[in-house]
């Protein structure tokens, strides 16, 4: 797709940012110690970055899907973690304010959440309710002019680092499966709120994932975010847009990939003449390029149909997220092989992009899920 002048110059001034700040040290004392960043998170805030996509009356720079993709897609192309830190105000930590919030509650949280003062996180994951969200059992019961809420939500990333959580409860057991789901805007001070352990992941490290206990807590009535008992609805609507975002980190990874194979690839001798110039490798660096091609037009063109309020965009973002997450995992895995065994070592980027692919066909839906998605779409 061509871009216009505009897109093309916000494109040069994200991987100006990214290429310039997202040093090596620091991405390499992110993946070895974990924690967070908060002089990146800080600096992220004050260019804007972290209301990109949030309109301007909330604080936000008001750009639209297209611009947020742009950014996404430049900032994973040097660091898929530091991407996230820009990723997620816009997306899952704004998505059901934006959507559902009433006009007081959105003046309230979104200007906090643009201007990085503040932090959200999306916890709809329990143990027992991974892919099949709609059995959750956290349980929000009214008393009065509080709810009290109970139960535990795992792998919510940046739990730690928040101060708000978009909380999935149920507050009509009567109703059966998706139904009688509701969201909260929950402090995370709240009395009876704990914090899980850091997570010790493969990957992504740098980004805080934990676990959320909820033992008695009592949230205001005014919390609630939405209509009561129609929750799961909103989720899933948040979801659509996440699912844009972690396709675009997809292939800002499989981009740095190529790239890195391609240099290697002309650099490294064997047999007397570079590595590339064996059919063998070069043809691997055609499909990597080709997939990423395929997988960029289809992630522009979504963003663009969303924002037009195009009716099948939701099924297009589960596409994007299905394809271009799995392309990317493809992609990383060629990309070790190119590097034969220096691929396998720390010091060569390939290797923690592998790691880090490894996470995008399995959050905010898997793979299966997204099948699911698109196939009951279709088949309705
Ligand atoms: C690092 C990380 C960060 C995360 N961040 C968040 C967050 O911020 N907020 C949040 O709420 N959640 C978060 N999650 C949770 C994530 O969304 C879930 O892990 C994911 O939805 C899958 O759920 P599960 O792990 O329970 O796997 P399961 O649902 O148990 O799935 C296991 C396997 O079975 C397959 N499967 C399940 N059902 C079907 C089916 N019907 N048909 C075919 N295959 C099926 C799945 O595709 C998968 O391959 C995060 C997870 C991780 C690892």
């Amino acid at each position: 797709m061509i871009l216009s002048p505009e897109y093309e110059l916000m494109r040069k001034n994200f991987r100006n940012f990214a290429e310039t700040e997202f040093t090596a040290e620091l991405q390499d004392r992110l993946d070895r110690e974990g924690g967070f960043d908060w002089d990146m998170h800080d600096k992220m805030a004050k260019y804007g970055f972290l209301g990109c996509k949030i309109p301007e009356e909330y604080g936000g720079q008001g750009g639209d899907t297209l611009a947020y993709v742009l950014m996404v897609e430049e900032f994973a192309r040097v660091s898929p973690v530091l991407a996230i830190y820009a990723n997620t105000p816009n997306s899952l930590g704004c998505g059901a304010l934006l959507s559902y919030g009433s006009e007081e509650q959105k003046k309230t949280y979104i200007p906090l959440l643009a201007s990085g003062e503040k932090n959200f996180c999306f916890a709809l994951t329990e143990p027992g309710a991974g892919s099949d969200a709609g059995s959750l059992m956290t349980r929000a019961v009214k008393d009065g002019e509080d709810y009290i809420l109970n139960g535990r939500k795992c792998f919510i990333s940046g739990a730690p680092i928040s101060d708000y959580a978009i909380v999935y409860a149920r507050t009509n057991p009567a109703l059966k499966g998706n139904k009688g789901i509701s969201m909260f805007i929950v402090d995370l001070k709240l009395p009876g709120i704990s914090i899980g352990k850091h997570e010790n992941k493969m990957g992504i490290n740098g980004y805080p994932t934990s676990d959320i206990v909820f033992e008695n807590v009592r949230v205001p009535k005014t919390q609630l975010l939405g209509p009561l008992d129609k929750g799961f609805a909103a989720a899933m609507k948040t979801l659509n847009g996440g699912r844009l975002g972690v396709a675009a980190q997809s292939l800002g990874i499989a981009q740095a990939c190529l790239e890195e194979s391609i240099s290697y690839a002309k650099q490294r001798k064997q047999f007397g003449k570079p590595i590339c110039k064996n059919q063998a490798i070069s043809f691997m660096i055609a499909d990597m390029a080709t997939e990423i091609a395929a997988a960029r037009e289809l992630i522009y063109s979504t963003a663009i149909e969303k924002d037009a309020g195009a009716k099948d965009a939701p099924m297009k973002c589960s596409m994007c997220k299905y394809f271009t997450s799995e392309m990317a995992n493809r992609v990383a895995a060629k990309a070790i092989q190119i590097h034969g065994g220096y691929g396998y070592m720390k010091e060569y980027r390939v290797e923690r992009l592998y790691r880090d692919a490894r996470i995008m066909t399995l959050y905010e839906g898997t793979s299966q899920v997204q099948q699911m998605v698109i196939s009951g779409n279709l088949l309705k």
